[in-house]
């Protein structure tokens, strides 16, 4: 079968690759039906993060499955099923209390990491599901093909949004301000206006991502960075900031937006992945009683809160794809991200 294997910064091939083997009794073999590039992909692409040996790559997979060990009882063959870019087992402490990314049984797909990594990725035509179990969402009944984009959120970029909201304590008639203007940024909006936000800026300057970001919820628009966008912000809020502010980058930049446009006694609720070092600001924090609250998202716990509104329409997550291709064109699909012609990508096998 095809598969996506990074091999080194800017080198990314589909190539032949052994099919999966059920092989603990508790796993499960699922047909990618589509699969996603994540921006979290673009770090080792990058060079950001280094690959020392060739390995599968891609965490955001939705599929059928076809195979199933005989431990495995929540999920059968023929389940349209969601999978989370973790593996976790849903039983041990950490799951219990609401951090499945932390399993202790878990890990991570495609990782090159020998302890708590699982060799297969998600842009392939098949994966090999441990803890199929914990791991595995099942979206009931029969899937058309126009609900595919958005039930693929689930897998990260619309959990991920959310997380940020619920990390920040969005609730109803909150003032919300949204740093990032990537899928994930763009599904943060979705959050919080499904929690209840009334007032939601998105701080963007792509004409494009702005209008999605409109129809997502945005009420404003802030283009400025730095000093004025924050002086922006500050303006549309009786001179405070936002009551949340949800950081959805990574960089060191985009935190100190955040926490700057955030008004004192409000919360920063962070879900991007932190590469480039950005470091809290004790005493600015102290100063402002502002707080910092989040991290990888547990978006696994989320789905099954999240999967009827997609369904129903109620959001349109979906719509944070705007470019589909096949997956023999992994490599383009990566240039187009890093290059910021594409929001996010899905592939088909
Ligand atoms: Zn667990």
């Amino acid at each position: 079968m095809l598969a996506t294997v990074i091999h080194a910064a800017r080198d990314i091939r589909v190539e032949e690759v052994a099919d999966p083997v059920l092989s603990t009794g508790g796993d499960a073999i699922v047909k990618v039906v589509a699969a996603c590039v994540c921006g979290s992909d673009l770090w080792p692409y990058r060079g950001v993060t280094e690959t020392s040996e060739p390995h599968r790559i891609g965490h955001e997979f939705v599929g059928v499955v076809e195979a199933v060990g005989p431990e495995v009882e929540s999920v059968r063959v023929g389940d349209f099923v969601i999978a989370p870019f973790y593996v976790c087992d849903g039983t041990c402490v950490n799951c219990r209390n609401g951090v499945s990314t932390s399993c202790l049984g878990g890990g991570w797909w495609g990782s090159d990491d020998k302890v708590g990594g699982f060799a297969d990725g998600g842009q392939g035509e098949r994966v090999r599901v441990p803890l199929a179990d914990g791991t595995l969402a099942v979206v009931p009944g029969p899937v058309a093909d126009d609900e595919i984009a958005g039930l693929l959120t689930l897998s990260d970029v619309m959990g991920t949004g959310h997380h940020a909201a619920v990390s920040a304590g969005v609730t109803a008639g909150d003032t919300v301000a949204v740093v990032g203007d990537g899928a994930v940024g763009l599904c943060a909006i979705i959050a919080a206006r499904r929690l209840g936000a009334t007032t939601i800026i998105a701080m963007s300057r792509h004409p494009e991502r702005q209008k999605l970001a409109r129809e997502f919820g945005a009420t404003h628009i802030i283009e400025e960075r730095g000093d004025e966008g924050v002086k922006a912000v500050r303006a549309l809020t009786d001179g405070v900031g936002a009551d949340r502010v949800l950081e959805c980058v990574g960089t060191k930049e985009s935190m100190d937006q955040a926490l700057r446009s955030t008004r004192p006694g409000g919360m920063v609720g962070y879900v991007g992945v932190p590469n480039g070092g950005p470091e809290l600001p004790i005493g600015q924090m102290f100063g402002r009683n502002v707080g910092v609250n989040g991290g990888v998202a547990p978006v696994r716990g989320y789905i099954e809160e999240l999967l009827p509104d997609v369904r129903s329409g109620a959001i349109s997550p979906g719509k944070v794809f705007d470019l589909v291709l096949p997956l023999s064109e992994a490599p383009e699909a990566y240039a187009a991200m890093d290059e910021r012609r594409a929001t996010k990508v899905m592939l088909r096998p």
